[in-house]
């Protein structure tokens, strides 16, 4: 029997790990181990999402022409050069099958979110993993890292796990550092966390080269019914589309991001309650001699001395039924990704790690 064998590239794609949501034996859990709103969705997602329910027997339209508009109107975009995807995490798919194949090098940091590598490998593509310095993007990393073959270069800007960003000038110098076959993505998952910052649209609209990914998982707590974007250049959009699924977006999914986005009343209150909540945190526990690095986005990265303690900590804090992220997978061994809860939730971190640090154990 001749053993049948998949793409190459496919069998060194590691599972995807995603935050755990359950303790075993231990009730009450507070989930802060995936960067989700703490607040859920939009109270008119949900009401658009039950609206939508009675006609799940039609399909949803392959255009995404109302959500796209409305994503135009709420960032002034032109809706043309919009795609909408099961998450952005399709996006990022997307890209890879697109650009880059067998014998083409797709770039990321060290500390880079991890579908960068799986879709890279999925698309039979070779990831390639430069350092950060103290754990922020390095641009002349990321330039001394391309190659005649790097046809990708994806940078999150704020970045997953660290909550660190880098300003437009270094976004700029690495767009136009770069070779000219090879396309910069700016994952956005976190851009509407920082006040005032267009993501990089202002660099995309100059350039040729240049896209951005964007999500309703985070901010607008829609996770679940899986649905993001891109913005970038019409004939990369074009490119995009062609590989899309006509209804890669379901019904639901369309109607709740677009009821989410244009709630800017509740998107205000989020964002209010989740800088409040992220600087007491993150000076509670620093207050404990656990430091973080200033966040831009809604979570922090907690440094612990060492693997063990950041071992220690995770544990005692899920026997005390909080959930949050390990990150050595993001080689960064001595730290845990907390997310921003509500006032209680951070309150029973803060509670649980000052009596772990106390040595109850
Ligand atoms: C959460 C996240 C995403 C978004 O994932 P979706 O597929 O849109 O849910 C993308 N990039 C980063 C860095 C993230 O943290």
């Amino acid at each position: 029997m001749t053993k049948i064998t998949p793409q190459p590239g496919i069998m060194d794609i590691a599972l995807y790990q995603s935050g755990t949501a359950h303790v075993k034996g231990v009730s009450n859990v507070i989930k802060l181990s995936s960067n989700e709103n703490p607040y859920g969705p939009s109270p008119k997602a949900i009401a658009a999402v039950q609206d939508s329910a009675a006609m799940l027997h039609r399909y949803p339209s392959s255009d995404h022409a109302g959500l796209r508009t409305a994503i135009g109107e709420q960032h002034g975009l032109n809706p043309e050069q919009v795609i909408c995807g099961a998450g952005s995490d399709e996006i990022i798919a997307f890209l890879c099958q697109a650009y880059a194949g067998p014998g083409d090098e797709v770039l990321y940091t060290e500390h880079g979110f991890s579908m960068y590598r799986i879709s890279a490998l999925a698309a039979g593509a070779t990831p390639v993993e430069v350092h950060e310095r103290e754990r922020v993007t390095d641009v002349d990393a990321l330039l001394a890292g391309c190659t005649d073959r790097t046809k990708l270069v994806f940078i999150a800007n704020p970045n997953n796990p660290t909550g660190t960003m880098i300003g437009a000038a270094e976004v700029a110098r690495l767009a136009d550092g770069l070779p000219p076959h090879a396309i910069l993505v700016l994952d956005g998952a976190y851009a509407e966390y920082v006040s005032g910052f267009d993501a990089g649209v202002e660099i995309i609209n100059a350039r040729s080269n240049v896209v951005m990914t964007r999500t309703f998982s985070k901010l607008y707590g829609l996770g679940g019914i899986r649905v993001g974007w891109g913005y970038g250049p019409e004939d990369i959009i074009d490119v995009l589309n062609r590989l899309r699924g006509p209804f890669n977006v379901s019904a639901s999914a369309l109607v709740a991001a677009e009821a989410a986005i244009r709630d800017t009343a509740y998107v205000e209150f989020c964002l209010e309650e989740n800088t409040k909540w992220r600087g007491w945190l993150a000076e509670a526990l620093a207050a404990l001699g656990v430091p973080s690095d200033t966040s831009c986005a809604n979570f922090i990265l907690a440094r612990f001395s060492d693997h063990a303690e950041a071992e220690g900590c995770d544990a005692y804090l899920q026997s005390q039924g909080l959930i949050v992220r390990k990150v050595a997978g993001y080689n960064l061994p001595n730290a845990l990704r907390i997310t921003v809860g509500d006032e209680n939730a951070c309150r029973r971190i803060v509670d649980a790690v000052a009596a772990f640090k106390g040595g109850v154990k």
